[in-house]
């Protein structure tokens, strides 16, 4: 099955107004006649609303770095899933790297985070992925299994998920097309068991680390590679468009 590759920027804690408004009007600009693809962008939640205004009536997704899963309450600095889905927000990040190792997020807030989102009608994006000493010892996909145990308990789809090599995310070494295809594929597998083979089948899962024009080629080529989560190199409007149209290529 051709799955319509997703392509999501995450601008992480980068983008005041005076830089978010320009990067996202020369993002849709640039991405109006990539038809097949779908397009994501994640500025930090100050700049949603005003992203969210510039993206309305394109083909440009709006998304949220983070949600609590809570709807509302005493959760100083905390922003709920309605408040995102008011803004326009359709995906939200969930288990990003930098909130599981920076911010102690864990794989039961995780799984809160889906199933509050789903609730909402958003679309979770749930990110896995192992560090490289985990690589190193051979822990890869008991890692991986593990974060989607603990984040997709009783969740049949929708969910994109997205892995992320912990060693890869800003690093400026990403995984080779193999590494992430033989991930991706064990990822399918387990949605297979889990979810039945035909929603395994529609499932879109991303790669994220350190993806550049330079190397994205190779990625998106493979079948298994849905598209990419997409940190640095997404704070460059040229360089962001220049990968969704490397993923329009595959579909066109
Ligand atoms: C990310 O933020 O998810 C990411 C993959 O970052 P980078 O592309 O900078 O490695």
């Amino acid at each position: 099955m051709k799955r319509a590759p997703l392509m999501i920027a995450n601008w992480k804690m980068h983008g005041t107004l005076a830089e978010a408004v320009p990067l996202a009007t020369a993002i849709v600009n640039g991405v109006p006649r990539i038809g097949e693809v779908e397009v994501a962008l994640c500025p930090p939640f100050t700049a949603l609303a005003r992203v969210g205004e510039l993206l309305r009536g394109s083909s440009v997704a709006l998304g949220a770095q983070d949600c609590h899963w809570e709807i509302r309450g005493a959760f100083t600095g905390e922003v709920s899933p309605g408040m995102l889905v008011e803004l326009g927000v359709r995906y939200v990040l969930v288990g990003h790297s930098e909130r599981r190792h920076l911010f102690g997020e864990t794989n039961e807030r995780c799984l809160l985070k889906v199933k509050a989102a789903r609730a909402h009608g958003l679309t979770p994006v749930l990110c896995v992925g192992e560090r490289f000493d985990q690589r190193e010892h051979g822990e890869t996909w008991d890692v991986i299994e593990g974060q989607l145990q603990g984040g997709l308990e009783e969740i049949d789809g929708p969910v994109v998920i997205a892995y992320e090599p912990v060693w890869a995310i800003g690093t400026g070494v990403h995984a080779t097309p193999a590494q992430a295809v033989e991930v991706h594929a064990s990822i399918r597998r387990w949605l297979g068991e889990v979810w039945g083979k035909e929603r395994a089948a529609a499932a879109r899962i991303l790669y994220g680390g350190s993806i550049k024009p330079e190397n994205f080629l190779a990625l998106i080529g493979e079948d298994e590679i849905d598209g990419g989560l997409v940190g640095g190199a997404s704070l460059d409007a040229g360089s962001f468009v220049r990968l969704v149209e490397f993923a329009a290529e595959t579909v066109s």
